[in-house]
């Protein structure tokens, strides 16, 4: 990779949205954060119903809010464009697989969880420092 050539800018693998199951499709510059609005890379067997194996159809699309770590100490926020389907079959209702992303009900994504450890025990930040960081309590 490391050849010297550039490739065109991209959002997505310049913040490493990629290794999180995540593609950039929007940014909002607000004054105190980006916002960067996702949506998560279709997996084939998204549709599909654990229970029953039909397919689902979409029903619709929820958010979810995480922070990410942050771009030059500014906040950056992931608003991720869940799909939400319900099965043909037995109406079970399921969303699209975020873990990847980050651990369930979590607030910060797996990239931002990192980046605080990384900065608490070879940066020695304060974990004050880290949370203004991350926004997050
Ligand atoms: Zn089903």
């Amino acid at each position: 990779m490391h050849d010297g050539t550039f490739c065109l800018p991209d959002l997505t693998t310049f913040c490493r949205l990629d290794e999180l199951g995540l593609v950039v499709v929007g940014q909002r510059l607000e004054p105190e954060r980006t916002v960067l609005e996702c949506r998560v890379v279709a997996r084939e067997n998204d549709a599909f119903c654990r229970r029953c194996g039909a397919e689902g159809v979409i029903r619709d699309t929820v958010t979810r809010a995480l922070a990410h770590e942050p771009c030059g100490w500014r906040l950056l926020t992931l608003l991720i464009r869940v799909r939400r389907y319900r099965c043909s079959g037995c109406r079970r209702v399921w969303r699209q697989d975020t873990t990847a992303a980050a651990a369930p009900r979590a607030k910060l994504s797996r990239a931002a969880v990192r980046w605080a450890l990384v900065g608490l025990v070879t940066q020695h930040l304060t974990v004050a420092r880290v949370a203004e960081a991350l926004a997050v309590a």
